[in-house]
């Protein structure tokens, strides 16, 4: 609970100005919880009504695309982009594809890239994008279609210098060249205008490793901190998306034992190990479900509709979407013996189970902080594509490293400054975060 007045007055009025919007309030609670010590011992904030000035996206686009299937049939989806904060450089954040891509999901993921961005310590501001698209279940041909319409309208909106989308959830290396196709046709121009891109166009080594390695990586320092480490520790992971099949691989790396993986539809659990080059090719390659991997390793198990927190592990990483990780769930696994949590997805812990994780001594690594790594290494292609050079694998991977290991620091820093508990990662970044943009705000004068 917010304890700090202005905090407090600054919520109400924001959850009176954004009726309907639950994810995005869910994102601003978080937030702003953690931020009464900090307005507490900086009355200049107030002053400058920086919260108020923070809450409200400083541009919200809302366009329609228009685009033809295989069949000659024309459809209609809605496309957004969310330009959240620029203080601290260009707009930065990924593209969503998704049935559920709408203004208070955008809002939220945008809000909390800001932070996120900040954490990182590079010069980017927060944005996030999307639309109501699904990609599955659609052709090569269609989705090119759809990216090609999408980037017709977004093109006005973008630039390497204002604001430099990525991929998210249903947007991958296949639609960010489909993009990328479309801005240079329109623009005649060969820049760093999105991430994530082919690296025969642009893209950098590591970029599509570094959110699961990244959250790894951070997860290496907690487990550190309390005198330990990956090897011979059993994990349990949501999604078989980017970010969940290279968090499994890191964590394999490292000597631990990844026994699930998960989808939309259920969860898999395999007790000697997931084969993470089976899950690449079902998901990746053949664009096919989870399910499929019981056809090959008969003794693993498939669970329909079920989420994977029920099994018993030493570190859960929740790499699917918002809100995969209930108070019920977070029960199960304090009472399986889990001691760490780290959100490699955005937001996948509702907030009652965070809160449960932070007061029953679970180690617990919230998503803007766990999952930077994607966009570090976004802002270390933009690098290279202003230099004209690309780094080996080895040089990005060291940076992703060293990025990662500060924003522990940082993190543990403000909560150890701020909070009670020196633990409460939450609020640690979400101040650390915090505070570098507000004083970017501050020094630019009022707008
Ligand atoms: P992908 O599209 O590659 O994978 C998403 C995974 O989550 C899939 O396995 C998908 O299953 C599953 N999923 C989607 N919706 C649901 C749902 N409602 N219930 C259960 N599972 C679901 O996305 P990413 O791996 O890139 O992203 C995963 C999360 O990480 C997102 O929250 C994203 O915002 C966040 N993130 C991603 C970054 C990146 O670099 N990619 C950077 C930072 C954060 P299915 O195949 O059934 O849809």
């Amino acid at each position: 609970m917010a304890t700090n007045t202005y905090v407090k007055r600054a919520l109400e009025e924001a959850k009176k100005r954004n009726p309907g919007e639950p994810e995005f309030l869910q994102a601003l609670e978080e937030v702003l919880e953690s931020l009464s010590p900090v307005f507490d011992q900086h009355p200049e904030y107030e002053a400058a009504a920086l919260l108020e000035r923070m809450l409200e996206p400083e541009r919200l686009v809302s366009f329609r695309v228009t685009w033809e299937d295989d069949a000659g049939k024309v459809h209609v989806n809605r496309g957004y982009r969310v330009q959240y904060n620029s203080a601290i450089g260009p707009y930065k954040g990924g593209l969503r594809f998704h049935p559920t891509v709408n203004t208070s999901v955008l809002k939220f993921l945008g809000f909390e890239q800001c932070f996120k961005n900040s954490l990182t310590g590079l010069p980017m501001g927060g944005g996030k994008g999307g639309a109501d698209f699904d990609p599955k279940g659609k052709s090569d041909r269609e989705v090119m279609r759809f990216c090609q319409s999408f980037m017709t309208e977004l093109s006005r909106h973008i630039g390497q210098f204002t604001d430099v989308p990525a991929g998210d959830i249903g947007v991958g290396g296949r639609e960010v060249g489909y993009m990328y196709g479309q801005y240079r046709r329109l623009t005649n121009q060969s820049v760093g205008v999105l991430t994530g891109k082919g690296l025969s166009f642009g893209g950098s080594l590591t970029r599509t490793e570094a959110t699961g390695y990244g959250a790894c990586y951070f997860a290496q320092e907690m487990l550190a901190e309390k005198g330990t480490d990956f090897n011979g520790k059993v994990v349990a992971i949501s999604g078989s998306g980017n970010v969940a099949v290279f968090a499994g691989e890191k964590a394999t790396q490292l000597g631990a034992k990844v026994v699930t993986l998960s989808d939309s539809n259920g969860y898999i659990y395999d007790a000697n190990g997931v084969d993470l080059e089976l899950v690449k090719d079902i998901k990746f390659n053949k664009r096919g479900r989870i399910s499929e991997y019981v056809e090959r390793y008969l003794e693993a198990e498939y669970h329909e509709g079920k989420r994977p927190w029920g099994v018993s592990c030493d570190i859960a990483m929740a790499c699917a979407t918002q809100n995969e990780l209930d108070l019920e769930d977070a029960k199960m696994l304090t009472a399986n013996g889990c001691r760490f949590v780290v959100e490699g997805a955005n937001m996948p812990t509702t907030l009652e189970a965070t809160r449960y994780f932070l007061e029953n001594g679970v180690y617990f690594a919230p998503g803007k902080a766990a999952n930077a790594g994607g966009v570090a290494c976004s802002g270390l292609e933009m690098t290279q594509n202003s230099m004209r050079l690309n780094w080996s694998f080895e040089e990005v991977d060291v940076k992703l490293q060293g990025i990662m290991k500060k924003i522990y620091q940082q993190a543990k820093s403000a909560a150890t400054q701020y909070s009670e508990n020196a633990d409460d990662l939450v609020s640690g970044a979400n101040i650390a975060g915090f505070v570098k943009i507000a004083d970017a705000m501050l020094a630019q004068g009022l707008y």
